[in-house]
């Protein structure tokens, strides 16, 4: 598979500075022990905004073999925006991707697609990579609505978007039901969705880029499942919560190849 796989660890309102500190360090010796290979996965930490800082200090100029991506952007470029967080801000410090669009934002903050398509936009345009999250509640699968659903909320979060774009950028489908539950879909059942995904890019762009974008699994991952996800074609990496804060865990998920 030409697509390098993507491992990014969602570390959601957790860590103070310091223990952001601490969790980075740990992490990048429990790599460097286990020998793991940047070429072989891409390993991504997420902190929270005020830990960036930090965090960025410790991985830049490749001291570690990570690279940092924000929990959320502004949609706005600047200005009166009490409380928000520009792409310009984040770029100034070197974030290589930003998560849009994630249940928990779009449940608590009653973020829309159209909100998620802005910030993914405004996210590629400041030379940083969206991570577009997706995915469906209970209810929804339960009525078999779960591909239905999750492809429309794709094809809203990507409109305009143009094809060189999608190619480069990541999904992560993270049913709702299997988020910080520790009940995780089948890898067939992300397989369906991950693969109905890829199929709708395809027809809302073409093969290439279907072929090209990167697709992630979310919703209770851990050293004991990745090898079974990861063993499914259309499942590109995890966007993991949970066990992306502990470093040992997170260290078998990102190499998970070995
Ligand atoms: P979890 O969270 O791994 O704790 O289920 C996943 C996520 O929300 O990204």
């Amino acid at each position: 598979m030409s697509r390098t796989p993507i491992m990014a660890g969602n570390w959601k309102m957790n860590k103070d500075h310091l223990a952001a500190v601490q969790l980075v360090q740990d992490l990048g010796s429990a790599l460097v022990d286990k020998d793991y290979d940047p070429a072989s996965t891409e390993a991504v930490v997420i902190p929270p905004f005020t830990d960036i800082r930090s965090v960025q200090v410790l991985v830049e100029g490749d001291k570690l073999p990570l690279v940092w991506g924000a929990q959320d952007i502004s949609a706005n470029e600047d200005g009166a925006y009490t409380g928000e967080v520009s792409g310009a801000m984040l770029a100034a410090l070197g974030c290589s991707y930003v998560v849009v669009g994630h249940s928990e934002r779009r449940e608590y903050h009653a973020e829309s697609d159209e909100l998620v398509n802005a910030k993914a936009k405004k996210t590629i345009e400041h030379g940083m990579t969206p991570i577009i999250c997706c995915g469906e509640a209970l209810d929804v699968r339960k009525a078999g609505k779960h591909v239905e659903h999750t492809v429309g909320q794709i094809k809203a979060d990507l409109a305009g978007i143009d094809s060189a774009d999608v190619a480069k950028l990541v999904i992560a489908y993270e049913p709702i039901w299997a988020i910080g539950t520790g009940e995780t879909a089948t890898a067939d059942d992300a397989q369906e969705v991950c693969g109905a995904i890829r199929k709708a890019v395809e027809e809302l762009y073409d093969a290439p880029t279907a072929e090209a974008v990167r697709i992630q699994y979310g919703g209770s991952v851990k050293a004991g499942n990745v090898v079974e996800i990861m063993g499914k074609p259309d499942i590109d990496g995890a966007l993991v919560g949970g066990a992306s804060l502990k470093p040992g865990d997170f260290t078998e998920i990102v190499t998970f190849y070995q």
